[in-house]
Parts: structure tokens; sequence; C-alpha cells
């Protein structure tokens, strides 16, 4: 490939890949700055929310973050044998937008059904572009699709930057709706430039999987069932055929989420003729699981508990001005735009020392971190707790550690799934990674439901058992580092 036709020096399909995934973060984390806001905020005033609980609300962004993140593993599972995951990306961007502008519509009546079609298309989405970013190197080429991988990265926080920023501003200063519509806006130039882009991927992710024909008949036929019983069930619902208690559905949604991921590596581990290698590399994306799911119940406080304190216990004038309160959680990626070069030379340092910590110690230390932004908030919570509001140095220093940690597990573990894992399933294994955020997501909204229950005097004791358990998984996993000595292989 000649060098005009790179992009910073990698396939020039990077670039497709690139902005596709910008425009599509920009919406997600847009629109989900909104979301707890727009459900407990009052029913009067210029902007009227809905007025529901924090519980029923927080409750309802996990289930949300958490049905997100699940719907990768269909999602990955009809690109690898139906739809070819370029095709997955392309419907699935289409759904995200059609799920913004259905949010845009302001009456209350089809907010479910506008996140369910954003859930859909996130599932086709999300997972599958990951995919193709690795489908654009080729076997051998591990260090330059690593750096592809942080290049990707990248391309989610300057999305989620531009997502905070817009939304933000739109949806609390002049409405919910025009900040969910200009999540709709967004997702589409996403859509316009992934069509206008997409020959620059060549056929990385173009065709599905081998099959042949009757199998794959048979395929999309269950698929096409599964689709219409879903439809039913969801149709039903919205219509309101049957209600769901938000909070008892988030916990019934976590256990399912841990026994469901539970039985996938018992299966991988047991019945997948796997050598002893690939045995040996399973347990160590099995640890290094529990220990993403575990980071990711705090780091998705920020669009829930943290944005609530940010509301209601920050002060947010800058200059006079009051900024919208979605603003503060850009931190977290202008910080990861800043820090991700340190930490990947510090990493590079190390290793060339011969001292690359391993991989459950990277884990460990993004937990340590973990633990260490929710101490500041402690100190913040009882700040607020003598005088309200507090500065907002808190939560931009709560973002920092927060970050740090990001940083020290989320590239990481991407790229260690993306390796390490057998090569016959990668796919699905890519659809675990995921299915780690998604647990995390549902334990965010039950912690932060239980954490704002009762206001201010709620928050400490959900906060410190947080950071007792992140303490306590950082020691598990140190411990298990001494055990798992070899280190992993590729297979
Ligand atoms: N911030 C990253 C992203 O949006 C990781 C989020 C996650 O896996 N929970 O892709």
């Amino acid at each position: 490939m000649s060098n005009s036709n790179t992009f910073f020096g990698h396939p020039i399909g990077l670039k497709t890949l690139f902005l596709t995934e910008m425009w599509e973060r920009m919406s997600y984390y847009g629109m989900r700055a909104l979301l707890v806001l727009y459900m407990t905020g009052a029913i009067t005033g210029f902007n009227p929310g809905l007025g529901w609980s924090q519980v029923e609300a927080q409750a309802i962004y996990g289930i949300y973050v958490g049905l997100v993140y699940f719907m990768v593993v269909p999602g990955g599972w009809l690109a690898d044998n139906i739809l070819g995951h370029q095709k997955a990306v392309l419907i699935g961007a289409i759904i995200i937008a059609l799920g913004h502008y259905t949010l845009a519509i302001p009456i209350t009546q089809t907010f479910f059904l506008g996140l369910l079609l954003v859930v859909l298309g996130t599932g086709l989405l999300k997972g599958n572009i990951s995919t193709i970013v690795g489908k654009l190197y080729d076997a051998g080429q591990d260090g330059k699709r690593d750096s592809g991988y942080t290049i990707f990265y990248m391309s989610i926080n300057i999305g989620s930057t531009l997502g905070f920023l817009v939304c933000s501003f739109l949806g609390e200063k002049i409405g919910w709706h025009w900040g969910f519509g200009a999540a709709g806006i967004g997702m589409t130039f996403g859509v316009i430039q992934f069509i206008k882009s997409r020959h620059l991927l060549g056929d990385a992710g173009a065709a599905p999987n081998d099959m042949d024909d009757a199998k794959r008949a048979k395929l999309i036929n269950y698929s096409r069932v599964t689709l219409i019983g879903m439809f039913f069930v969801i149709a039903a619902g919205l219509l309101g055929f049957f209600t769901i208690d938000p909070r008892y559905f988030a916990e019934q949604f976590a256990y399912f989420l841990t026994i469901v991921a539970g039985l996938y590596f018992l299966y991988l581990f047991i019945f997948a003729g796997l050598t002893a290698t690939e045995r040996r590399n399973l347990i160590l994306l099995f640890v290094l699981f529990v220990g993403a799911a575990a980071f990711w119940s705090g780091f998705d406080q920020s669009a829930g508990s943290l944005n609530i304190f940010a509301r209601d216990y920050t002060d947010l004038s800058v200059a006079g001005y009051i900024i919208p309160v979605g603003w503060l959680q850009f931190f977290n990626p202008i910080f990861v735009v800043v820090f991700a070069p340190i930490f990947a030379g510090v990493w590079a340092n190390l290793a060339a020392r011969n001292l690359d910590p391993s991989l459950p110690i990277k884990f460990a230390i993004g937990l340590l971190f973990m633990g260490l932004s929710f101490v500041v908030m402690l100190v913040a919570v009882e700040l607020a707790m003598k005088s309200s509001p507090v500065g907002m140095q808190w939560l931009v220093l709560t973002y920092l550690f927060q970050t740090w940690g990001e940083l020290a597990l989320s590239p990481i573990g991407l790229s260690a799934f993306s390796r390490y894992s057998p090569k016959k399933y990668v796919g699905q294994m890519f659809g675990l990674w995921f299915l780690a955020s998604a647990i995390g997501g549902v334990l965010a909204g039950l912690l932060g439901g239980e954490a704002l229950g009762e206001g201010l005097d709620s928050i400490s004791p959900v906060f410190n058992f947080m950071i007792k358990y992140y303490l306590v998984i950082a020691v598990i996993l140190i411990v298990l580092s001494f055990v798992i000595k070899a280190k992993p292989k590729e297979t």
C-alpha cells in the first residue's frame, strides 16, 4: 500500500472506522450524559424532565448501558454468520440515528422506543467495528494492530468530548430533545461518511464466515424467528401489556449477565477443544474480565451518580456563566487524549527494561486508581455535607484518577482479548470483553441508585463499599499475578 494512501501510517480503512466510531460515540456519550438528568429533572420549569426517582432513573440508566453492551454479543453473531461486519456496522449506525431522532420527539411515550433502538443499533455497531479494526492488519502485525487500536481509542474520546460539548449544551440549556436530536444528527454524519468511505475498507469484514448455503439459510431462519419474537415482546412492553420494576429488573439482569458470562467461559474451557496453552490464556482472560466488570461499575457512575452530584452539589459557575452539568464529563476523554501517549510510553519504557508489569498487575493498577477516585469523592461528599455546593475541582480530580485507571486497563484489555483469545473464538471473545462492560453498566445503575436514594447521606456508605471492593479485587489480581507465573502465549 502506498504511503499517500495510509492513515497515520496505518491502513487507510482505519480512517473510515475512526470517523464512524467518533460520531457513534459522540451520539452515545452525548445522549447518555442527558439521560438521568432528563429522567430525574423536575416536571415543571423551562425544560421539564420526567420527575422520576433517583433509584428508578439510575436503574433504567444501568439497564440501558447493560443492554447496549450485552447486545454486542448477538450483534457479533449476526455479523459473523449472516451480515458481514461492514453491513452490520452500517445497519447499526442507521438504527442508532433513528433511535436518537425518536428520543428527539418531545413526548414521553416514545422515550423507551428511542432507547431500545439505540441499544439494538449499538449492538450491531460497537463490537463489529472493533473487529474490523483488527481485520485491517495481517497476521503477524500485532504491534501495528495494537497501535491501530490506540488510534481507534482516540476516536472514541474525541467523539465523546464532542458529544458532551454539543448535546449537554443543547439538552440542558435549550431543551432535552434538542440534545437528543443533536446526537441523531451526529450519528447521521457518521452514516454518511461510512457510506462514502466504506470502499476504503476493502474486504476487511465485508463477508460473513464461509458456510454452506443450507446452513446459512437455517441460521437466517433462526434469526428471523428471534427478531419477530423480540418485536412482539418489545411492542407488548411499549404498549403497556406488562410493566417492569426497573430496580428489580436491573438486579435480575445483573445475575443473568454474570451467569451467561460464567457459563460461556466454562463452555470454552471444557468443551471447545482448546489446547493447554489456550486454556491457560483463557484463565488469564477470565481474571481480567472480573477486573474489567468491577472497573466499569465505577467508570459508568459518570453519567449516573457523579452527574447528579455535579448537578445538585457542585458549583458550576465559570466566570459568571453556569456551565452545563454534562460538561464536567468531558474531562475524562480529554485526559485520555492527553495521557494515552504518556501511558503507552511508560509501558514501552518499562518493557524495554524488562520491567513491564503483567496484565493482572496493570488491571490492579486500574482498579486502585478507580478506588482512589472515589476516595476523592468521599472528601467532596464530606465537604458538601458541611456546605454545598463544592468546587468542581473534586470531580475533575476524580475523573483524572478514573482516566489513569482506564488507561491502565481498557486499551490493554482490548488488545489482550484480541491477542490471547483462542483464534477460532476471537469474535465471541470480544463479545465477552463487552459483557464485562455490560455487567459494569448494570452495577453502576444499581450502585448509583443506592447512593442517591437518600440524597447526600446515602452516598458515602456506597462509595465506601465500592472503594473496598476495588481494593479487594486489586489485591486478588496482584496475588494471582504471582500464581499465574507463565506469560500468556499467542496461539
Ligand atoms: N470508553 C470506552 C468506549 O466507549 C470503553 C467503554 C466500555 O467498554 N465500557 O468504547
